[in-house]
């Protein structure tokens, strides 16, 4: 049998063996399986509670994510003690790319576009037409997908019931995909609608992402390969040495999706904070 104790739990358990202070049963409770993956801050109330832990009275934490006075209890002779709270919000959040991502036949290497550079007159292309866009989306839920929920649970939070909208735009680097896509630009726009039930906000809505980037710099890319061994990167090389005048282009393309959410109205209480 393994017995794990927390250290408030041992703290409790020296003191009771030093002085005889009783165990509070929470405690121990807490120790073998906490309740509740959050609680409130309790304080006992009187004069002698540390103003740092006055500070947290009331407030909910969550067990997994300390506040910087560590747990009630962890301070030496803390009497705080954690209330197991129950959020009253069962929360999620959900955003899933709706348009059709149809890639080209041949996914680009960097080489593809030094070589676009030199000799492609300076015209436009598309993530989807050189292989590149499913990747970009992929690199972009983490951040780019992120920042924009916060964002809309921003709005909804203000908005409480009824429809909303609003645009955005930030620069992400997506060198998890290709060195040649550094700073892009994300912007793009949403729709959406929000209601309330209790202290539960319910959120749909309707995003637009638009991705550019302007491809400037072939040189940087050729240091950055630094002797490589690659014919074909010897090939591009060559071609740069010859001096045929390279143009920028721009690099571009767009996608949406929909966004379904659950979140608590109360910042503080989520999961899902600004
Ligand atoms: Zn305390």
């Amino acid at each position: 049998m393994q017995i794990i104790e927390t250290p408030v739990y041992r703290k409790a358990f020296i003191q009771y063996l030093r002085r005889g202070t009783p165990l509070d049963i929470s405690l121990k409770a807490m120790t073998e399986e906490r309740p509740t993956t959050h609680y409130i801050w309790r304080t006992t109330g009187d004069d002698k509670v540390r103003s740092s832990h006055a500070a947290n009275n009331g407030k909910i934490f969550a067990w997994n994510n300390p506040p910087e006075t560590g747990h009630p209890g962890e301070d030496y002779n803390c009497r705080c003690t954690a209330e197991p709270y129950k959020p009253e919000v069962s929360e999620s959040s959900l955003q899933w790319v709706t348009s059709i991502v149809d890639e080209g036949l041949r996914r680009w290497a960097w080489y593809d576009f030094v070589l676009h550079y030199y000799f492609g007159g300076g015209r436009a292309i598309q993530l989807s037409d050189v292989g590149h866009l499913q990747d970009v989306i992929d690199a972009s839920r983490e951040h780019v997908f992120k920042g924009v929920e916060r964002q809309i649970f921003k709005e909804a939070r203000a908005t409480v019931s009824g429809s909303f909208n609003d645009t955005f735009e930030n620069t992400y680097r997506f060198y998890s995909v290709s060195f040649i896509h550094g700073r892009s630009t994300v912007e793009g726009r949403y729709n959406g609608t929000v209601s309330r039930s209790g202290n539960a906000l319910y959120i749909t809505a309707e995003v637009a992402y638009n991705f550019s980037d302007v491809f400037t710099d072939p040189l940087d890319i050729r240091e950055r390969e630094g002797g490589s061994s690659d014919p074909e990167a010897i090939q591009a090389d060559e071609l740069i040495d010859s001096e045929v005048g390279g143009q920028y282009y721009d690099v571009l393309d767009s996608w949406t999706t929909r966004l379904t959410a659950t979140i608590h109205i109360d910042s503080d209480k989520s999961g899902y904070r600004e």
